[in-house]
């Protein structure tokens, strides 16, 4: 079945709360773990029911926002799905009351008991004003940013139509455009500094009032995060420090040298090639006949899930008026399909689609059978391995996509993998430092980002523009507003996915098959178990980051960048 002819039907809110009460009670007369998670199921099967629905309402909205039907029917999920989280929190802790617990565990993964406890732990009834304070200060953020306007040239631009011309080839729009940019963020210095503030402030006391000592602790409680710790993260931060900063040094260098420059300066960072960004060639349909046909040649179970992709059009690829911005993969649970949204634009971001998107996908796909719907999907930090290590899976086939750009691409695509993993970790480490000392000033927070980035970034070298060596540059990073901690799940996949690479790089045998173990896996283990069935190493692991930099450096030694 084609994804347009799925039905839709907006759920009556009463049958359904009626319904999940009569269950509930069903629930708590059960006495074996059997029978338990047979009632169980059936609140499963409705709940599979509504998030398609609301799943198809929310996708049909994205790909037309002209349509006012799906308006409506967006709206009205928006307003439905925090009334309908009350069943599901209570369900949950029923799970958790039920006295055998061992023999439950047999049915339900542990990852659905933890998430359950987590779930109690970070929420309390007192704290909804305290929440609501926490979104406003986001959205606050959020509009800051897209209402900026930046005068360059006697045009106004905004955040992201201003990016071209920071790539610009001519180095003095470059510089003049990046600098444009960054008077934004100075003009606007003191409402940045507010809203921070006002933020670490409130999530503080969250924490406090749910018996936390600090926000970072209550934090690693909401990502879920099951079986890792600070102290773990901190080790995994070290790592990156020790192995990986002294290569992306060698990685500036080189662009500086390609480029003719005596040195990059912050204008350059972002601009790799004189020649251009590899760009893919060839048009929307010569892509998606190029992804077919390589996930046919990677593997049967690649392949079939493939062929349901492009028969039932479980994706909507090309930019269009009136579609929303952006990109998402998500899952129709009923129908047991992934679904790819995407706005191709011609850039090398359309391929990352086919692979990194429908790495993801084809997780749901190998998952689709478990029957917890919760346990479908993994946690964030697990989802990512899937669509990274599918990137680095692609690249025997990257000639179909690039043509003669084919060793650029390798040669950015993966220098970009390794260069992300410093940034990622000072992210992670400024948040570390701002929210286990919430009583620093708002000076000494920025005092504090430029230390770390000096550390982990030390090629950025602003010249002495103040509002970045001030400090400031952390304010575009949107996570740190609107996601704490959200950030070193990025991190821990890459390095990850980066030991799937090695293993296809050196023709290991047997990866691929580890793979496809892992994405059956879905969500039915937490994170560090999933990178062990996976036979990967934990990345906290000492000694696991070195392995994977003196591979990548002798890869990277082997491009003569000089020709891009
Ligand atoms: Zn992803």
């Amino acid at each position: 079945m084609k994804f347009s002819e799925f039905k839709y039907e907006r759920i009556n809110l009463e049958e359904v709360a009626k319904a999940s009460e009569e269950l509930l009670a069903e629930l708590k007369q059960q006495t074996t773990a059997e029978d338990f998670y047979r009632v169980f199921l059936k609140q499963n099967e409705m709940d599979k029911h509504i998030e398609t629905m609301a799943t198809l309402a929310s996708v049909r909205h994205s790909i037309n926002t002209k349509d006012e039907f799906y308006e409506k029917e967006n709206d009205f999920w928006d307003e439905t799905i925090p009334q309908l989280q009350a069943y599901s929190v209570r369900l949950a802790q029923a799970v958790l009351d039920f006295p055998q617990r061992e023999e439950l565990m047999k049915y339900i993964p542990e990852p659905y008991f933890l998430s359950a406890e987590f779930a109690l732990k970070t929420f309390d009834e007192k704290i909804i004003p305290l929440l609501q304070q926490e979104n406003k200060l986001t959205s606050e953020y959020g509009k800051l940013k897209a209402n900026a306007e930046i005068e360059f040239e006697g045009k106004t631009y905004n955040l992201s139509s201003i990016s071209p011309l920071i790539q610009d080839k001519d180095r003095d729009v470059r510089r003049r455009a990046y600098d444009a940019k960054m008077a934004f963020y100075q003009k606007n210095e003191a409402e940045f500094d507010r809203i921070y503030d006002e933020l670490v402030k409130v999530r503080t006391q969250i924490a406090h009032e749910l018996g936390f000592k600090t926000f970072t602790e209550l934090a690693y409680y909401r990502m879920d995060r099951f079986d890792y710790n600070q102290d773990m993260v901190a080790n995994y931060r070290r790592q990156i420090l020790e192995d990986v900063v002294p290569l992306t040094r060698e990685i500036y260098r080189r662009q500086a040298k390609r480029l003719g420059l005596d040195k990059l300066r912050y204008y350059d960072m972002g601009y790799e090639f004189e020649s251009g960004n590899p760009t893919p060639k060839g048009s929307a349909d010569d892509l998606v006949k190029a992804a077919v046909n390589m996930y046919h040649q990677m593997s049967p179970q690649t392949g079939e899930f493939i062929d349901v992709m492009y028969e039932n059009e479980m994706w909507d690829l090309l930019s269009r008026d009136g579609k929303q911005m952006g990109g998402y993969c998500t899952s129709i649970p009923e129908y047991g399909v992934p679904f790819i949204f995407s706005n191709f634009n011609g850039t090398s971001g359309d391929v990352d689609v086919l692979t990194h998107e429908a790495g993801h996908a084809f997780q749901f796909y190998s998952s689709r059978n478990i029957p917890i719907t919760s346990c479908q999907w993994p946690t964030m930090e697990s989802a990512e391995i899937d669509s990274m290590s599918m990137e680095f899976f692609a690249y025997p086939w990257m000639k179909d996509f690039f043509g003669d750009d084919t060793q650029k691409y390798y040669y950015s695509h993966f220098c970009g993998t390794l260069t992300f993993l410093p940034y990622g970790v000072l992210v992670d480490h400024f948040q570390h430092e701002v929210y286990n000392h919430p009583e620093m000033s708002i000076e000494e927070r920025k005092a504090t980002w430029r230390k770390l980035e000096k550390m982990y970034c030390p090629d950025r070298d602003f010249e002495g523009f103040e509002i970045l060596d001030k400090g400031c540059w952390g304010y575009q990073q949107g996570h740190i507003f609107e996601s704490p901690f959200y950030y070193i799940d990025y991190c821990l996949a890459q390095v990850c996915a980066l030991q799937f690479w090695v293993k296809a790089h050196k023709n290991v045998p047997g990866y691929f098959d580890d793979y496809l173990h892992l994405v059956s896996l879905g969500g039915t283990k937490t994170f560090t178990k999933l990178v062990k069935a996976a036979n990967l190493k934990v990345p906290f692991e000492d000694g696991c980051i070195k392995e994977i930099a003196s591979e990548a450096r002798d890869y990277i030694a082997s491009f003569d960048d000089s020709q891009f």
